[in-house]
């Protein structure tokens, strides 16, 4: 058997995943397919379709003669009906979908099947705002004329997303689209394309024509760049680093396009001495260790007043010890690896630049165990505020500490940051935990909890963190153009030389 032999019987074994354009799983046009690997075992599990700019091209048409044909005719009821389907339909599927995710990502299952199980919430919220857009009668002050307003969908969506959750960062954007009448085109993460490709078929059998949605996948990263500079497309919406935000943003500029950015995040936790501290270590693990680190909201700076600071990183440690590490598909395993290999090595390389610039490993590190991309959870102390793990997203799970004596300088060091997503304030003190809220720099603060999402309520980040908001009811304003109309009431004529 020769090389080339041996490949394609290596590939025949495994799944396969084609683009979906127009309603058709198709290959891409230049019939390229590229390798995604599962990171707890490191193998290549599937094969996926190597979209080109092409494949961009030909869904961002698919999506334009949606809107202007059968998409564009429903009505706000009828739109709500197909994504109440299409939640039912996610429901049924949340076990493969959440396996999926797991075999490409690494996420535990524990948490992506409560994620998949979520989900169909975003597509029931926002069915119920899609028959609700309404527009406004205006009184001016021209008696002549009766002015209302309408809403009407912004139009193609581009939308692109990163690799540690696929699906739900996906729903945060496709459900406001769809109420408001929008037709989308999602670029996933070259790291977990597979499940936004089979939650297509999904979309399909719900009842959705033809070009509402439409995903093309690639390896290529200058794909997003093409899709979120594409000419036909109207609106831009975007989640993963900051860097690749501002490229993402300077491309829709061209079209004068809108955007909203779902950035990175260095999210402080604050525990002040009155706090419940069992509590408040329950909430800094889930904070930081769940989802491995790898979440955009994730807790990863922890300010603590000195006086309870050695009791509470005490607890935190020891519950890191017992932290199971394993294979992310097993429901007892805590933490699975690193999401793929070019995130773990970024990880380790913050590590080493812990050690170098003189901060303190408690706990925590490498581990040795699947496919080794793997990291403990890991404690800091001795961190400076001119450290770079103080300073820069580590994307994993990688706790700082650093100790603050009053809550002027609490307050001080949690927005001594570019970035601005998320924290919070830990206290039994109601009047304290309001007034450091209050002057919290970040788009969330949550006061004695941590990582609480809801369909319902706007997230999003100040600063290098993002631009706009997702989720809440203003999200599907978002994706409308307001239209004012005129009616001119008495038939006279004007002077046609000025203004009326
Ligand atoms: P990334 O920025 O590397 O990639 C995100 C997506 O952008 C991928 O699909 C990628 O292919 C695409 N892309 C790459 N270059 C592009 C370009 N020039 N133009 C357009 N698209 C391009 O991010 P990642 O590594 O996949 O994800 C991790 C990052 O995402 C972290 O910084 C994290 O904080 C952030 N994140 C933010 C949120 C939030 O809601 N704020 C949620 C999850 C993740």
């Amino acid at each position: 058997m020769n090389e080339a032999q041996a490949t394609q019987e290596r590939t025949a074994d495994l799944e396969s995943f084609q683009l979906f354009i127009d309603g058709q799983t198709v290959d891409a046009a230049s019939g390229r397919t590229f390798g995604t690997v599962d990171p707890y075992t490191g193998e290549t599990w599937a094969t996926v379709a190597d979209g080109s700019t092409e494949d961009v091209d030909r869904a961002v048409s698919a999506a334009r003669r949606a809107l202007q044909g059968s998409w564009g005719k429903l009505s706000g009821f009828q739109r709500a009906k197909l994504m109440r389907r299409l939640g039912e339909l996610i429901d049924r599927n949340a076990e493969a979908l959440a396996r999926l995710e797991v075999r490409d990502s690494g996420k535990l299952y524990r948490e992506m099947i409560f994620q998949l199980r979520y989900l169909p919430e975003w597509f029931n919220y926002y069915a119920g705002l899609a028959d609700k857009l309404e527009g406004r009668t205006i009184p001016t002050d021209k008696s002549n004329f009766f002015v209302y307003t309408k809403r009407e969908p912004a139009g193609v969506v581009a939308a692109i997303t990163p690799w540690n959750a696929p699906l739900m960062l996906m729903a945060f954007k496709l459900a406001p689209a769809l109420a408001a009448g929008c037709t989308f085109v999602i670029k996933p993460s070259e790291h977990a394309p597979a499940s936004t490709l089979a939650f297509a078929r999904l979309v399909e059998e719900a009842g959705f024509p033809p070009g509402v949605f439409n995903v093309v996948t690639g390896l290529d990263r200058s794909l997003g760049a093409h899709l979120a500079g594409h000419p036909d497309v109207n609106k831009v919406v975007f989640t993963g680093s900051t860097a690749t935000g501002r490229a993402v943003a300077q491309a829709a500029a061209g079209k004068l396009n809108g955007v909203v950015l779902e950035l990175g995040g260095k999210s402080p936790q604050i525990v002040f001495e009155d706090a419940d501290v069992t509590a408040a270590a329950n909430g800094v693990i889930a904070g930081i260790f769940a989802a491995c680190g790898q979440t955009c909201m994730a807790g990863s700076r922890l300010i603590v007043h000195r006086s309870i600071a050695d009791e509470l990183v005490a607890r935190i440690a020891e519950r890191a010890r017992t932290i199971r590490l394993g294979d992310p598909q097993d429901e007892a395993t805590e933490m699975g690896p690193i999401s793929n290999l070019p995130q773990f090595q970024r990880v380790s390389e913050y590590l080493r630049s812990a050690e170098l610039e003189g901060a303190r490993m408690l706990v925590g590190g490498v581990a040795d165990i699947g496919s080794g991309w793997f990291v403990k959870p890991t404690i800091l102390t001795d961190v400076t505020p001119a450290m770079r793990v103080w300073r820069e997203e580590i994307f994993g799970p990688v706790l700082c500490v650093s100790p603050f004596d009053t809550e002027e300088q609490a307050i001080a060091m949690a927005n001594d940051t570019e970035y601005g997503l998320a924290g919070s304030v830990w206290t039994l003190n109601i009047q304290r935990a309001h007034r450091v809220a209050d002057r919290m720099h970040a788009g969330t603060v949550w006061i004695n909890s941590y990582r609480a999402v809801s369909p319902s309520v706007p997230f999003g980040g100040f600063g290098a963190s993002g631009l706009g908001r997702e989720n809440g009811i203003e999200s599907v304003l978002d994706f409308t153009e307001t239209k004012s109309v005129w009616v001119e009431l008495t038939g006279a004529t004007r002077d046609p030389f000025r203004m009326v």
